[in-house]
């Protein structure tokens, strides 16, 4: 038949941004010349029958937060305009070794602060299947992307839910991994101790392909684990007869929409139909993990943060007056968002002497006793499943204006990061254009248990998660 055209096929990728991009904004940055550029140089290498890469001609689309050699990366920050970083984070290596072509870098909540991408300094990215909605986030700009066809693949940062939001009210797959099975090398960090980077994908087999190519050890991040290969490809070949799942109550109570509940029940059924044992458990501290969260999150925020000052890196960068104060606090005051700011002064106040008892050690007790109730679940479950969102997804503005609102959104997402566990959101259903994600959390380094799971989800929910 036809061979494949890298040239082509990244020239189709670019006529839906030209139809698409103006009204959605998934993107900071286009590298349109760039990308057609390898495309040729690809195609080349076809043509002289030489040995291509598993992504070969896969446009991917990486969050702003994601170093870029010599590629503007913002993190949707005006503090970092202008900065080019001098190395490409080790997934990008992971990606351009397999011959994947970088397209771009998505628009995101500032440094991956929010739940709908509102937050980003360089504007909103809107919903692709309804424009009115928010995307979620804080990775809003790859899930776009991502389903509005922008790009094949894309790659996200999940700090308490960045990845799984976005793609539950988009209609997208969205993996975050183990803690430590993903190298965070290039990754500007938000919470170091939370977050992971993971793929956000149109169906679960490209999930499972991207992922074997970023997970590994990698000895430029401390805090990766060296864990025995796995192919997580295989794990689409399983059924999921006698698999036990576990379905929290506490995902499901009060405060979680009605809709989506009934979808995630009806989901759960049809998993039960093809031979799973489903039961309800329970997760005892569920009710402080959200305030455990943004506690732990804010603190380490608040010191990440600090490096941000004008002299070494983006906005101003090197233009610091006699009056160090001064200038520092002039350019963070004229850099960062006020929710930025907000958690910087929040974490900074929950770090201080008289206080750091009270409120980070108390965050990092409670941390412990949810590691600890999914540990105790996991003795009798393969799996946990529960919604990924409680909510559908909502009206631009509707959450803004109250950060409490907002936080309240990740309350299902932050015990996995928490806990350090592999959590997928998949499309489990629909209520008219609005896209219900069901969440599956598994044991540290079972990501094939997800993606056999999640999997299983999507092919009885009938729906790829594409337009
Ligand atoms: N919405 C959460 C927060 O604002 C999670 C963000 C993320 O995962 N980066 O912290």
């Amino acid at each position: 038949g036809e061979e494949f055209r890298a040239e082509e096929y990244f020239y189709e990728i670019l006529k839906r941004i030209e139809e698409k991009e103006e009204a959605i904004h998934a993107y900071i940055t286009l590298l349109k010349v760039e990308g057609m550029e390898n495309a040729r140089q690809l195609d080349k290498r076809i043509r002289n029958q030489e040995n291509i890469g598993r992504l070969a001609g896969v446009a991917i689309a990486i969050k702003d937060n994601i170093c870029t050699k010599d590629i503007e990366t913002t993190c949707g920050s005006h503090i970092l305009q202008g900065f080019k970083p001098p190395y490409d984070a080790t997934v990008i290596s992971n990606v351009t070794r397999e011959d994947g072509i970088i397209l771009g870098k998505t628009n995101m909540d500032e440094f991956g602060m929010g739940s709908s991408t509102e937050h980003s300094s360089l504007g909103p990215t809107r919903n692709p299947l309804d424009l009115e909605l928010v995307p979620g986030g804080s990775s809003g700009g790859s899930a776009a992307a991502t389903v509005s066809g922008e790009a094949t693949l894309s790659l996200g940062s999940d700090t308490g839910g960045s990845i799984r939001c976005p793609a539950a009210f988009c209609s997208a797959v969205g993996l975050k991994p183990t803690y430590g099975l993903v190298s965070r090398y290039g990754l500007i960090a938000y919470s170091n101790s939370l977050e992971q980077i993971g793929p956000i994908s149109r169906s679960v087999r490209d999930t499972a392909l991207l992922l074997n190519i970023i997970a590994g050890y990698d000895p430029l991040d401390s805090t990766s684990v060296n864990y025995p290969k796995v192919d997580y490809e295989e794990s689409l070949n399983k059924d999921i007869k006698r698999l036990k799942i576990g379905v929290p109550k506490e995902f499901l109570q009060k405060g979680t929409d009605e809709t989506v509940s009934k979808a995630v029940w009806k989901m759960l059924g049809k998993l039960e139909t093809e031979g799973a044992i489903v039961e309800e458990t329970t997760l005892q501290s569920f009710e402080y993990a959200l305030a455990a969260y943004y506690t732990i999150a804010m603190s380490e925020a608040s010191s990440n943060l600090s490096r941000f000052d004008g002299v070494r890196y983006g906005l101003n960068s090197g233009r610091v007056s006699q009056e160090w104060g001064k200038s520092f606090s002039s350019i963070r005051g004229r850099g960062f968002g006020s929710e930025v700011k907000r958690r910087i002064l929040s974490g900074t106040y929950a770090l201080s002497s008289g206080y750091y008892d009270d409120y980070y050690l108390k965050a990092q007790k409670v941390r412990t006793l949810i590691r600890k109730d999914f540990e105790d679940n996991f003795k009798r479950f393969d799996v946990l499943i529960g919604p990924t969102m409680p909510i559908l997804p909502f009206r631009f503005g509707e959450k803004i204006e109250d950060p409490f609102q907002m936080y309240m959104c990740d309350i299902d997402t932050v015990p996995a990061n928490l806990a350090g566990l592999p959590a997928i959101s998949v499309p489990c259903g629909f209520h008219g254009n609005l896209s219900i994600g069901a969440q599956v959390i598994a044991p540290p380094f079972r990501e094939d248990l997800v993606i056999q799971v999640g999997y299983n989800i999507e092919k009885l929910s009938n729906k790829n998660g594409g337009l």
